[in-house]
């Protein structure tokens, strides 16, 4: 490709309504541009690095045994009344009329219009199992889209969805999808981790999300030092303490004017916050509910809900909180409520803690549980901090990451085939419900992460793989014919060895076209000029390590070719 006659229209300046770096690289390398909120245009540049993205995805999904088709973006009503998400889906769902009055959705997810189609066409467990995938394009009207492809309205996204007779056969499509997705990621050149991931409502752990680490990432996620436990802050699990075997004091009340959080009444009481215990109205379906956590925790929410099973959870307005509590904001306590009390499991190896009084001003000292307040149940409902010790193995400590999920691989079990009824003849002839399994990757979105973790000063530094190009020529001067005539020849030779290859023909100054070269991130730089070219030499640069070789013409071909051709093969 001939930079002259192509179509890179890079941007000097930072673009203001741009915060993360991949959202302002991706601009100023002229990669996209947006069109609408959250809704781009992929200009030559993006469109090729997302394509080798889907060329990998595609590979590995076929290796794996998955089998491609395409389904609609458009997607009618009725498909998603069966399965009950026309209603439970929400805003994220854009719906829309024909002109008949036929009610339609853009598809943000095809698990309806898959399972459509096998429960058609599949009759018996000798078509099982099987495993359907496209790369398509994706609406969710996502509340706020931000970050470039990152967190867009419109992207395209590789959906697979498997089908089996029973739970163990589904779980080995479900780890024949994991082992493909760390293959993609890997060969993709991307830093990331597969976490253990909340699976809501349908249970079980059987959910793993691909997460690249980047500072910027809107996930948090912690693994062990030790151990290859890792899960998404919203579901890691904490250790159980053992249990308190310390002497119970009395329980004393004290005055407690006006102190009303743990950080108030502790350092008031002269006592760490984890001498502590906070007590928190949630409502959940409906039902008023106190949870209990140490001082120094946070309870997570999402825990809390699915230890309760319940479909709806949040927290207590100020007017449930005093009628559950019996007392005002500030000062709730388990002792003599009537709800149900649900208490962290931390609190089990705890004694002679301060719990609120359930009146104004009012805390007690040395209270203890089963002595002095019941609780319903013990439970894992606490945020797991960086330090906590693991909840694997003996040895390691929890760190904290931020990461980007690019992708998410879900164990569904029998949820939408039973609701659309997608059944198979079992060997005896019997009709049984298909176990199903969801496999998401987000392209752009990935392309985007790879920028976050791969960038300079200067600009992007892709890796090989999905580089829009392997490797850029620059003529340092289009007027001198021995440095076109190098350039050309370099670029041919390149070209018909299959490097994708870009030569700067352009007819500026050196500095401006290294510019360019360093913003949209080229992997090798093969720099022309006429006094190298006195001595049958041309520079090699290498974007990442910065690191220059002056080699003779056909040295640096050979070099260029082994690296991509190794960058490759991977
Ligand atoms: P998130 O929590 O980030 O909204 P999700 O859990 O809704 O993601 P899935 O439904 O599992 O995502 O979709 C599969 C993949 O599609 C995700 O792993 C992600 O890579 C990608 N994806 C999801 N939403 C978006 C979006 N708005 N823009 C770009 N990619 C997305
Ligand atoms: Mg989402």
């Amino acid at each position: 490709m001939r930079y002259s006659q192509y179509f890179i229209p890079t941007v000097k300046e930072t673009p203001a309504d741009a915060e993360v770096i991949s959202h302002q690289l991706m601009l100023r390398a002229g990669m996209i541009r947006k069109v609408a909120a959250g809704v781009y245009n992929y200009l030559p540049l993006g469109l090729r690095s997302i394509r080798k993205v889907e060329q990998i995805v595609r590979e590995e999904m076929n290796r794996a045994g998955a089998i491609e088709l395409l389904m609609p973006m458009v997607t009618p009503a009725e498909l998603w009344q069966e399965s009950g998400r026309w209603e439970f889906y929400g805003k994220e769902l854009l719906r829309f009329k024909d002109r008949k009055d036929g009610e339609f959705c853009l598809g943000p997810t095809h698990e309806e219009v898959i399972t459509d189609i096998v429960r058609r066409e599949i009759r018996s467990y000798r078509q099982l199992p099987i495993n359907l995938y496209q790369i398509q394009t994706k609406f969710r009207d996502e509340i706020r889209p931000r970050f470039g492809l990152m967190r867009g309205r419109e992207f395209i996204m590789k959906d697979a969805y498997s089908f089996d007779v029973d739970s163990s056969a589904a779980d080995i499509s479900y780890d024949k999808m994991y082992q493909a997705y760390r293959r993609i990621f890997e060969r993709c050149g991307l830093n990331f981790r597969a976490v253990e991931a909340d699976t809501g409502s349908i249970g079980g752990s059987s959910s793993h999300e691909f997460m690249v680490l980047a500072d910027s990432g809107e996930d948090a996620i912690l693994s062990c030092s030790a151990c290859d436990y890792a899960a998404n802050v919203e579901k890691a699990e904490s250790k159980p303490f053992p249990e308190s075997t310390g002497e119970l004091l009395p329980k004393e009340a004290v005055a407690t004017p006006d102190r009303k959080t743990i950080e108030e009444v502790a350092s008031f009481l002269g006592v760490h916050p984890d001498q502590t215990v906070k007590a928190l109205i949630v409502v959940a379906d409906d039902e008023p509910v106190m949870a209990l956590v140490r001082g120094d925790h946070d309870l997570n929410e999402l825990k809390l809900k699915n230890f309760l099973g319940a479909a709806e959870l949040e927290m207590a307005t100020d007017e449930v909180y005093v009628k559950a509590s019996g007392g005002p904001v500030g000062f709730a306590g388990p002792s003599g409520v009537t709800v149900r009390v649900i208490a962290d499991q931390a609190i089990q190896g705890m004694c002679n803690f301060i719990i609120g009084g359930n009146a104004k001003d009012l805390h007690f000292r040395n209270a203890n549980h089963s002595r002095d307040f019941d609780v319903t149940a013990f439970a894992d409902i606490r945020t797991v901090v960086s330090g906590d010790p693991c909840p694997r193995c003996s040895s390691g400590a929890m760190e904290v990451w931020r990461g980007i999920e690019v992708g998410h691989v879900f164990k569904l079990g029998t949820k939408y085939s039973e609701k659309l009824k997608a059944t198979y003849l079992d060997a005896d002839g019997k009709e049984q419900v298909i176990f199903m399994g969801c496999y998401g990757i987000g392209v752009g979105r990935s392309v985007a992460a790879c920028i976050e973790q791969n960038h300079d000063a200067n600009g992007i530094i892709f890796p090989i793989p999905i580089a829009p190009f392997h490797c850029i020529v620059s003529a340092l001067s289009v007027k001198e014919e021995p440095v076109v005539k190098a350039s050309e020849d370099i670029y041919n030779r390149l070209a018909s060895a299959g490097v994708e290859v870009l030569l700067d023909d352009r007819d500026e100054r050196p500095g401006f076209k290294f510019k360019d070269a360093d913003l949209i991130g080229i992997p090798l730089r093969i720099v022309v000029g006429a006094k190298n070219l006195t001595e049958g030499k041309v520079e090699l640069k290498h974007r990442r390590s910065g690191e220059v070789e002056l080699l003779p013409i056909d040295e640096a071909v050979a070099r260029v070719r082994k690296l991509v051709a190794e960058a490759l093969a991977q």
